[in-house]
């Protein structure tokens, strides 16, 4: 195996703090091919690790454990045991990535369909031994495929196609229909966002929907409709469900037709958030309960300022609209921005709107993305819901 050199006191990171990530600074010499098996070693030549090389990325190593590949996924799926236990959850993420020790590997399963997302060299390169182990480990999987439209694939010199491809077993169908709690969900595992739905605001989703009862509900970048439909499972009086894309919205209408006739009056709304909520502003309305779950605004801490008064602007907007009494749920999926971050622009945003609110539950990703102890990068979705006290 080909050995990779640290600097002098560079291997702290690694060695001792177990964080899966070799910077390239922090090497002093050795390379490797594009995800080639490489000996991770301190200054005087010592082995601390072992790991997948990344030329071309700034990660010029990403640790992995002595075992096979195989092993690795079949643990990682072994864990999510409990998922399946009483089948009320049918979609689950399998493997992800650093914080189930396969860096750069998402594995996400809707009722037997598996579909991947490989981002470093390393898990490119053993995409095929990945997708034979998920064969056989996961329950009722019926076919492995992959998404090749990853912008982060870039990043590693590996090639971003908006294309997909089966790599084990069969095709998988135009749309998985998934249930989740008391909905029901048609998931578009090839054009959908990510691998397809965002399974990881599910507990998120059920808190939405315990606390919704006779609320009139605005589901801001609602996506394929869950918040609002789990609104609408929860008794809401009305929900109005409004996305920019005209696609994620006939989705939405589609899934709705899954659940049982109920009294809550539907409403789908194509348009931009932030004028959405000046319209509603301007008109004078006012809702029970209000979801803000927008996409990425920082896709690094440089982008970190720009998204956070982002953040502040739609919150402010939100919490003028709210009753007295009403809930705000409120999340962001910017990695770079750090839960004490989002907390102080809420703060900013309640001195703007001059309002009280109080945190009445706060939220990260589902226990399906779980995040490894070593690497606090994995936490990146944070939610707080907040109560209009007057
Ligand atoms: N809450 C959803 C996931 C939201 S993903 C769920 O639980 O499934 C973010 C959504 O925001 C995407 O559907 C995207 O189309 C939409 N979006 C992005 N920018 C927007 C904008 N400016 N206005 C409205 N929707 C937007």
């Amino acid at each position: 195996m080909k050995k990779i050199l640290l600097k002098k006191g560079r291997e702290y990171s690694v060695a001792a703090k177990r964080h899966p990530w070799v910077f390239s600074g922090a090497v002093e010499s050795g390379e490797g091919a594009a995800g080639e098996l490489v000996e991770v070693c301190d200054s005087k030549g010592v082995r601390i690790a072992q790991g997948w090389y990344s030329p071309l990325s700034q990660i010029r190593v990403r640790i992995v454990p002595e075992k096979p590949v195989a092993d690795l996924v079949a643990e990682s799926i072994g864990r999510r045991a409990a998922f399946y236990a009483d089948g009320s959850v049918t979609a689950v993420r399998l493997v992800n990535a650093e914080n189930d020790r396969l860096p750069g590997v998402v594995v996400d399963c809707y009722c037997g369909w598996a579909v991947c997302q490989f981002t470093s060299a390393g898990a490119d390169a053993r995409k095929a031994e990945i997708a034979a182990a998920v064969m056989k480990y996961a329950p009722f999987c019926k076919g492995v495929s992959e998404r090749l439209d990853v912008d982060s694939r870039e990043k590693e010199g590996l090639p971003v196609e908006p294309r997909f491809q089966v790599l084990a077993g069969a095709e998988p169908p135009e749309l998985v229909e998934i249930s989740e709690g008391p909905c029901r969900f048609l998931v578009d595992v090839r054009r959908g966002h990510k691998t397809g739905f965002y399974l990881d605001q599910r507990d998120a989703r059920a808190l939405v929907g315990s606390m919704s009862n006779g609320a009139e509900v605005l589901n801001c970048f609602s996506y394929t409709g869950g918040f609002g439909l789990y609104a609408r499972s929860g008794g809401a009086a009305s929900v109005v469900q409004v996305d920019i894309s005209e696609d994620a919205l006939e989705l939405a209408r589609k899934n709705e037709t899954l659940l049982r006739g109920c009294g809550t009056a539907m409403e789908y709304v194509q348009a931009d958030v932030f004028q959405y909520l000046r319209k509603c502003r301007d008109e004078g309305r006012s809702f029970d309960m209000i979801v803000l779950d927008p996409p990425k605004f920082a896709a690094s801490k440089s982008q970190l300022m720009k998204a956070a008064r982002g953040y502040k602007d739609i919150n402010l907007l939100a919490m003028k609209l709210l009753r007295p009494g009403g809930t705000l749920a409120t999340f962001s999926c910017s990695g770079a921005m750090t839960e004490e971050l989002f907390l102080k622009v809420l703060s900013e945003a309640a001195e703007d709107a001059g309002r009280d609110f109080q945190i009445v539950a706060r939220t990260r990703q589902a226990a399906d993305h779980p995040v490894a102890v070593s690497f606090p990068e994995g936490l990146y979705l944070k939610g707080a819901f907040l109560k209009a006290i007057d």
